[in-house]
């Protein structure tokens, strides 16, 4: 299905500098809010600092694509310094294609990851990358992020009924 997930993670460092290598991924598109930091905060908290630090360590390049405006993702960004889009509108391409041209990547050693499946992994579907979805560090409780949950759910589904019958094939 369009809509599901290569992989799904428990949080953003589930996604290991191994587990990376293990898939061939050299250039990481990273979306922000939610998946990184909760909205209420506006700069990384150290466990992201240390994870972003092994990333690099080993290699891998990184790139942010926010939904979000500018002023935050800036101040996000302000000691880090990756490539970073703001305003990306998201499932749409065009700032994923502008996060790949700035690392350089190519389609086959490039994922992204994000916490919503109609914006973060639709967009990485449509561009034909790999795709790692989280869940979001801290909900929305208004009604139409609850629709939204609400539709990702049989997609959540059809995502580990695919995996455990791989499993089972094993
Ligand atoms: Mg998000």
């Amino acid at each position: 299905m369009k809509f599901t997930p290569d992989l799904i993670l428990d949080s953003f460092d589930a996604l290991t500098v191994d587990l990376l290598k293990e898939k061939g991924i050299r250039y990481l598109i990273l979306d922000v809010d939610n998946t990184l930091i909760p909205y209420e905060e506006d700069v990384p908290r150290p466990a992201v600092l240390a994870w972003l630090e092994e990333l690099k360590a080993a290699d891998i390049a990184v790139s942010f694509v926010t939904n979000n405006h500018r002023p935050r993702l800036l101040k996000f960004n302000e000691a880090l310094k990756y490539p970073a889009f703001a305003n990306s509108c998201k499932p749409f391409r065009r700032n994923m294609k502008k996060a790949m041209r700035a690392m350089g990547a190519d389609r086959e050693h490039t994922a992204n990851m994000g916490d919503q499946i109609f914006t973060d992994t639709l967009a990485g579907r449509f561009l034909g990358i790999y795709t790692v979805l989280v869940p979001p560090i801290k909900d929305k409780r208004d009604p139409f992020t609850r629709f939204k949950r609400l539709l990702e759910r049989p997609i959540k589904r059809a995502y580990y009924k695919k995996k455990e019958k791989k499993n089972n094939e094993k």
